[in-house]
């Protein structure tokens, strides 16, 4: 499906791109964008004379409070070197945008990396090491000035991870939302430069701040404090070099894959150039490819059939609500009620974002942080929104992303066009099997509002419990059962499934497909014929077919809060007692056979 759209997005990159000067301004900074991603001359010809300005900015650091203001230039020009910072929802008050700052600073995945001890994670740091040595010969240091320099950056990112919470503790909302006002943050953190950040030109008012990681900005304050300067000046020349090396010259871009996609993720070759810039233009000008790509490529059908299962899978899990026994009245009622509130959002947002004021020119680097720049202020999380209301129709990922999210603090789904194609939903196709594969995507998003971390937002998307203490207690027994399936899947030899890592995808995906079945059994196609529930259990896990690589596997594993495809299916399926009646040849005895105790009922 993704190379389809890469496909689609090549067409309509390539004939902006051969049409200089449009009537649409739109389309003349696609083909802009393009062109320039394309001129592998000019890419050549500049270096890194793109990034000039910015490492003189480094250059000229000779105070703390230099080091401060170095590091927020480099955040207002899309490279954020030490945090990600950009406009949120206020999770205690869902009705206003506030700046959000997240933990950063690592080149590795995750803090893990750099604090694990055995054989293979060490040979991951080694390779790093030697991949930053690589980047800074590449930008005119000696080999021995850079051996010295990976080390220096090395230590500085170790100390920034030891700082960072684990990925299960970033899971915990409770543990992640902290409203700091201004002076609170100057006060505690005074290092990081609070008054600067709030100073952003085209920054909305800033006074309350929504830290999520409270004990990494005491770390980053206490390093931007004792570090020497030198240091820090090694570490953010690196950081923007190599962060800006996907947009330079052959020998940064092989340097960036050969670490980024082939140590850690075992591919083999780069995609070719054409598809390297469109991945980028599409990232980073999401809104501007994603409204020419709609134009041209979302069947009329679409939005009227997805909304219709939309609002079937709906009703499903509103009964299957009503009917649960593990949960008493009071807390059923407040739950039918979120999911009643629960918004939907299909293929492509009614209002498109305003990119009049992007200015593109012929250099590739220079267009990279335009766009980034731009949309660091006026982008859907951009920062011109703090201090002003929510607004419901902004998508947070453009309609040209084959995936979808729920956001539990506007309580709504969103499914971009380009997940709305086959094999996934196809508006010829047996409604079968639109079910199986859409209808369970739809009651993974849905049921993601029920999930043990969007429980507890409330029905307006305020972090709010509206549990009973009795309720809570049983939603975590029924957990327990989830958590202990997963951790026994064996991905790679000795490699384990961690199943409180992936614990609320995987209550996303059995609460999913059981919406998705019962749904379609209502259906005229679902009800009709009993043999039609072999159809629809064999369909379903087609969506899920993928090939990983073991280095892929092993990273995913180790970082991504979703299960390996395989146990997305294998996880879900041998829960759902309807699937052992549609597939009676399935027997006590057989592998992956789960006695019905072990069957967990959540929703
Ligand atoms: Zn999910």
């Amino acid at each position: 499906m993704r190379d389809r759209v890469d496909d689609d997005l090549r067409a309509l990159l390539e004939d902006a791109a051969a049409a200089p000067e449009s009537a649409d301004r739109n389309v003349t900074l696609l083909g802009e964008f393009y062109r320039s991603g394309m001129d592998t001359g000019t890419i050549d010809r500049e270096g890194l004379s793109g990034l000039s300005d910015l490492l003189a900015t480094i250059d000229a650091i000779d105070s703390r409070s230099g080091l401060a203001n170095a590091t927020i230039v480099l955040l207002e020009q899309g490279f954020g070197p030490v945090y990600y910072y950009w406009a949120g929802v206020n999770p205690e008050n869902s009705t206003v945008m506030v700046p959000a700052l997240y933990q950063g600073g690592l080149g590795l995945p995750d803090r893990d990396y750099y604090l694990r001890n055995d054989t293979e994670s060490i040979e991951i740091q080694d390779a790093y090491r030697e991949h930053i040595a690589r980047v800074l010969v590449l930008a005119g240091e000696s080999s021995k000035e850079a051996a010295a320099d990976a080390r220096t950056i090395y230590a500085m990112e170790e100390g920034l991870a030891a700082a960072h919470l684990t990925q299960e503790e970033n899971r915990d909302p409770q543990k992640t939302t902290n409203i700091y006002s201004l002076a609170e943050l100057e006060e505690r953190y005074p290092a990081v430069g609070w008054e600067t950040l709030a100073a952003i030109p085209g920054s909305g008012p800033v006074s309350r701040v929504h830290v999520y990681q409270p004990g990494y900005v005491e770390g980053l304050d206490s390093l931007l404090k004792t570090a020497p300067l030198e240091d820090w000046k090694v570490y953010l020349r690196y950081r923007l070099i190599d962060q800006a090396s996907p947009y330079f010259d052959a020998s940064f871009e092989e340097e960036h894959f050969a670490f980024y996609e082939t140590t850690l993720y075992g591919v083999p070759e780069m995609k070719p150039r054409w598809q390297r810039v469109v991945a980028a233009e599409s990232e980073l000008l999401g809104d501007l490819v994603g409204q020419a790509y709609v134009a041209e490529y979302v069947d009329p059908r679409t939005r009227g059939m997805v909304s219709g299962m939309f609002l079937a899978i709906r009703g499903t899990c509103d009964e299957r609500i009503a009917n649960l026994t593990w949960m008493g009245d009071s807390t059923k009622a407040a739950a039918r009620e979120k999911l009643a509130a629960m918004g939907e959002k299909i293929a492509y947002p009614d209002q498109w974002p305003d990119y009049s004021g992007l200015n593109l020119s012929g250099s590739y680097v220079a267009n990279v942080r335009a766009a980034k720049a731009h949309s660091f202020i006026h982008g859907p999380e951009g920062l011109e929104k703090i201090g002003g209301p929510v607004d419901r129709g902004v998508w947070f990922i453009p309609p040209q992303t084959v995936n979808a999210y729920y956001d539990p603090t506007g309580n709504e789904m969103v499914f971009p066009a380009a997940v709305l194609q086959p094999p996934i939903f196809d508006p010829d196709a047996d409604p079968a099997l639109n079910y199986a594969a859409l209808g369970w995507l739809i009651g993974h998003e849905m049921t993601h509002g029920f999930d043990d971390q969007g429980r507890q937002y409330d029905k307006d998307g305020n972090l709010k419990d509206w549990w009973t203490e009795g309720d809570a207690a049983n939603f975590n027994d029924r957990m327990a059962l989830l958590v202990a399936e997963y951790n026994a899947f064996e991905a790679l030899p000795g490699l384990y499934v961690n199943g409180n890592l992936t614990l609320g995808e995987n209550i996303a995906d059995f609460g999913g497909l059981t919406m998705a079945y019962h749904a379609w059994k209502k259906t005229e196609n679902g009800s009709a014929d009993p043999a039609a529930d072999r159809r629809f259990f064999l369909a379903a896990p087609r969506l899920w077919r993928v090939n990983d690589r073991e280095d892929s596997l092993r990273t995913l594993v180790r970082t991504d809060p979703h299960s390996p495809e395989k146990f997305r299916v294998n996880g879900v399926l041998f829960n759902i007692p309807e699937f052992y009646e549609a597939i009676p040849e399935i027997q006590p005895g057989d592998a992956l056979y789960r006695d019905v105790e072990e069957r967990p009922v959540i929703w």
